[in-house]
């Protein structure tokens, strides 16, 4: 029997040795060696000179009229040039430390160069060189990554082996119906195509077959796992008063916004749902996420619950815990648990909680990782959902819980991740400010108008306004980013002088002091406060209204959106202002964009677009999918498509019922064991 999964030792060609040396490429099947693509195609197309760009890796033809001179220099260093014509014009072509070549390069031989191209002196640096005519077929090179004792030529030739032995057992898993509604090779071709593509068009269509199967396996295990949460039908219905419910919101100084409301809807809704939420609300900085979520914690109150809100950091779980707690004037017992909370107070916490006397518990992670136990834990919120990373469920399992669960989150996130990074969610957005918020004016200035920029927050704080200063960014160094800290809190100390209490804040100093500088900030004891990152999320102070961002341009744009988000929550006119002075042209369009748009969605959908999805979230937190083939940003329509396909395939289950799902399904059921053993 010849099946894909044997050893990859049984391919002619692949001896112990090359063996071992693929299995640390993780290739150990047959199936890893034909589904180990090229990371690139190097395509030698030869253009007219008038075409080719300088400073491209381009591929000529020409004939040599010069005898080659070569140079020593250095130890062992040489230089080999001679000149070619290429439609009756002389290019120079240059090659280093291949001095063996000279002998094979003589005059009126014809050859075909590859390497790169400088159009002003018309010169060709040679990486690559190739006696008589360039093979107009054959033109398309594929490179693959490789390591070790492996080569290029080895792995091609034992692909080329594995195809031969074991083509005819490539199956195809896609129904028939996808292959000719999208024009698509069957399996068997694509893979071949993938390795030894005859040609461009070929190539294309192997790649879209490869795009297409990827999105399409990824959705459909996304959705089969929204579908298993939703049929897990634990009984936890949250049956909660609505009456009660209605006259809290009606409690509030202000109306809902019809998005929030919305969004509220969405919720409850899920709450009441025997199923387990697990749900997203994003909305901008300022949205009003916060009191949505009060509204819900309130709605699990009345159900008989008990509710959880877990923030990032210390000081918002404070700052939530204060402004729920006049919030909800005595409807429920609040309780704050942080690491702060020590000893004899820290147990009577958890006993009151243990007995359902507390209602509701604002803390950070240790809420769920400590000896924490609910009498009956109903709803679990969880603010700026991506800081926490994406095992909240499982840890929430781990305990025996099983609550509905939301997270909140201020960074937009573009449709694109939503529906790929989040699949397994559903998703409501705020995408609506409460009426009357001033926009924050954005301005981009380089070093050298500090000065100005310090007068002009010297007029701000003598309106008895405050500012945030962040500071320099060092990137991967805490310590030097705290001393940048420290630096920038001895100039402005001494720029402002004894009028301004300039304050310091930063990740290394001890809870307590952070609170205490915090607090005095609040209370506007302190005028500016010179910090590192650490008061992007949540932070409100509403008489702040400049923030001045040193470095900008070292930030992501979400970020330095969540920073601006500090100020703007008075009623005063609010400032941000970017100091950066970016190389490039994708950092100085970064910068004005910034200057451009207050809107989060927005600013998310085009630093994605600029910077790519892994930069988006920072690479470790991101939870976001990697594909072999297929960008998600590049292939988005494919991505599109192959979610509605999912979508159809789930709703109309057929997989279960149509017979030529049954490869499909096979995949999706062995990779969502898969997934469970992993978890
Ligand atoms: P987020 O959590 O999305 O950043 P918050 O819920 O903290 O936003 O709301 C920001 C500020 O706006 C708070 O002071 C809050 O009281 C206020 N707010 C919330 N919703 C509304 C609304 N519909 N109308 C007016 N003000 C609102
Ligand atoms: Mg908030």
């Amino acid at each position: 029997m010849r099946l894909l999964s044997n050893a990859v030792s049984t391919v002619k060609g692949v001896g112990e040795k090359l063996a071992e040396d693929l299995a640390a490429m993780h290739i150990l099947t047959v199936d890893d060696l034909l589904h180990y693509f090229p990371y690139k195609y190097d395509v030698y197309e030869i253009k007219p000179l008038s075409e080719l760009i300088h400073d491209d890796k381009v591929t000529i033809e020409g004939r040599v009229v010069s005898e080659p001179s070569l140079t020593f220099y250095g130890r062992k260093k040489s230089r080999l040039s001679f000149t070619v014509e290429v439609e009756n014009i002389a290019v120079k072509a240059v090659m280093f430390n291949r001095a063996f070549a000279k002998k094979q390069i003589n005059k009126d031989d014809i050859f075909t160069l590859t390497g790169k191209w400088d159009a002003h002196r018309l010169q060709i640096t040679v990486s690559n060189y190739k006696k008589g005519e360039a093979e107009r077929d054959k033109t398309i090179n594929p490179v693959y990554s490789v390591r070790g004792n492996v080569t290029n030529f080895k792995l091609k030739k034992v692909i080329k082996n594995a195809i031969s032995q074991y083509g005819e057992h490539i199956h195809e898993m896609l129904p028939q119906g996808y292959l000719s509604n999208y024009k698509l090779p069957n399996r068997r071709n694509a893979i071949k195509t993938m390795h030894f593509p005859p040609d461009r068009i070929y190539l294309k269509h192997a790649r879209r077959r490869f795009i297409y199967e990827e999105f399409l396996l990824f959705q459909l295990k996304m959705q089969m796992l929204r579908k298993q949460i939703r049929e897990q039908t634990i009984g936890n219905a949250q049956l909660f008063d609505a009456e009660k419910t209605k006259a809290f919101i009606e409690s509030f100084p202000f109306r809902l916004t019809q998005a929030q409301h919305k969004a509220l809807t969405q919720i409850l809704h899920d709450m009441k749902s025997p199923y387990r939420m697990n749900r997203l609300l994003q909305g901008d900085v300022g949205s009003g996420k916060t009191a949505v979520a009060a509204i819900c914690l309130y709605a699990a109150v009345t159900a008989g619950k008990q509710g959880a809100l877990m923030v990032p950091t210390e000081i918002l779980a404070e700052q939530h815990f204060q402004s729920l707690t006049e919030l909800f004037g005595g409807k429920a017992n609040i309780a704050l648990l942080t690491g702060s909370v020590k000893g004899k107070r820290r147990k009577e916490i958890l006993q009151a909680v243990e007995n359902h006397d507390v209602h509701i518990v604002i803390g950070t992670h240790a809420l769920i990782q400590e000896d924490v136990y609910f009498d009956d834990l109903g709803t679990v919120i969880v603010d700026e959902q991506h800081r926490f990373g994406v095992n909240q469920r499982r840890e929430l399992r781990d305990k025996g819980l099983d609550p509905d669960v939301l997270f909140m989150t201020a960074t937009p996130i573009p449709r694109t991740l939503a529906i790929t990074a989040f699949g397994d969610m559903d998703v409501s957005v705020i995408d609506e400010m409460p009426a009357g918020r001033k926009e924050i004016d954005t301005y981009w200035v380089k070093e050298n108008m500090l000065e100005r920029v310090l007068q002009f927050i010297q007029k701000r704080l003598a309106n008895g306004e405050q500012a945030y200063v962040i500071c320099p960014l060092i990137e991967e160094s805490d310590k030097l980013d705290i001393q940048n800290a420290v630096d920038l809190y001895d100039q402005l100390t001494d720029y402002f002088q004894s009028n301004t209490n300039v304050g310091l804040m930063h990740g290394r100093l001890p809870a307590d002091e952070k609170e205490s500088i915090m607090k005095q900030f609040t209370e506007n004891d302190i005028q500016i406060l010179v910090s590192t990152t650490v008061v992007e999320v949540g932070v409100n102070v509403p008489n702040a209204t400049v923030m001045l961002i040193y470095d900008a341009d070292r930030f992501g744009l979400a970020q330095l959106h969540q920073l601006r988000g500090r100020v703007g929550r008075g009623d005063q006119q609010s400032y941000c202002i970017l100091i950066s002075d970016p190389k490039g042209e994708v950092g100085k369009e970064r910068m004005r964009i910034m200057t451009e748009t207050n809107n989060g969605f927005e600013l998310a959908e085009k630093d994605l677009q600029l910077r790519g999805p892994g930069d988006f979230f920072g690479k470790k937190q991101s939870g976001i999918p990697e594909f072999q083939v297929a960008d998600m940003i590049h292939d988005y329509r494919a991505l599109e498509q192959a979610r509605k396909d999912a979508e159809e395939i789930i709703a109309l289950n057929l997989l279960e019922e149509d017979e030529t799902y049954h490869s499909l399904q096979k995949i999706i059921e062995n990779d969502l064991s898969l997934t469970e053993k992993l978890d």
